[in-house]
């Protein structure tokens, strides 16, 4: 194993009953690295994700994190969550808490933190995704990218290892896309262990430093970004990046 790996994939499969999502995929990630994932809808891509970090049960393989094999027993999954952090295209925020209240809230009751050090550092993740005048406002009195945002505040306080993103703008009016993608490529920049899946190419390409294509079940492709988008390999890559008006030339 190399030194600084964090994430190991070895050959996990998934299957709901007789229907298989993906067959032995195999995934390392490096401490810093952003690897960025795409695929049709309906290849795997969340299911995957969810595997990543036990939110999903898998029937094959082994998911390692820092070399520890990470526990299916529901026990340890708490342990695992706080490791591997995931941010959904839904925010789910408790609609009943302020912002505030919703960021410090794990961690208080979760890791035993000290309330006044959360909520200190709740207001310094706030002031960085542009936010702090929110937070003692309510989640229906902010827009979806607002909430997003937040959503990702909560998933960083917990100091997760890895952070995990399944189309984080898929559910946002466009002129709120740009705002969360911001922080995106913030969080890449400053060395952030991400694996990140979007149907957003151009964050894609700006944000990851190795490329995944995902179809029917298997890695198709994968490489650094440059050579990913402008020469891909397979014919359904190229494909799926035309669908995207990303053509190689
Ligand atoms: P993606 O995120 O790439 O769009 P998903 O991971 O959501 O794809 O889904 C992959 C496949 O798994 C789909 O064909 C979906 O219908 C199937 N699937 C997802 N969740 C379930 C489930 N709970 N039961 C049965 N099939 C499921
Ligand atoms: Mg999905």
């Amino acid at each position: 194993m190399e030194s600084n790996e964090i994430l190991r994939v070895n050959g996990i499969s998934k299957r709901y009953g007789d229907i298989s999502v993906f067959e032995h995929l195999d995934l390392s990630v490096k401490k810093g690295e952003v690897v960025v994932i795409v695929g049709p809808s309906g290849c795997g891509k969340s299911t995957f994700l969810r595997c990543l970090n036990g939110l999903e049960e898998i029937q094959e393989g082994e998911v390692l994190l820092d070399g520890e094999r990470i526990s299916q027993n529901p026990k340890e999954l708490s342990r695992t969550r706080e490791k591997i952090g995931m941010v959904f295209q839904s925010y789910d925020l408790f609609p009943h808490l302020t912002i505030l209240q919703n960021l410090t809230l794990a961690p208080v009751k979760v890791k035993k933190r000290n309330k006044k050090d959360v909520e200190k550092e709740a207001e310094e993740l706030l002031e960085r995704v542009g936010l702090l005048s929110k937070k003692d406002r309510y989640p229906r009195e902010l827009s979806g990218g607002q909430k997003q945002r937040v959503a990702i505040v909560r998933a960083l306080i917990m100091h997760p290892e890895v952070l995990l993103l399944d189309e984080i703008t898929a559910a946002l009016d466009p002129e709120m896309v740009k705002e969360v993608l911001d922080v995106v490529l913030s969080l890449a920049k400053e060395g952030r262990t991400m694996v990140i899946v979007t149907h957003e190419m151009q964050v894609a390409r700006a944000a990851a430093n190795r490329m995944i294509f995902i179809d029917g079940g298997k890695i198709v492709e994968e490489g650094e970004p440059t050579e990913f988008f402008e020469h891909p390999q397979t014919e359904r890559l190229r494909q799926f990046l035309h669908s995207f008006s990303y053509e190689a030339e």
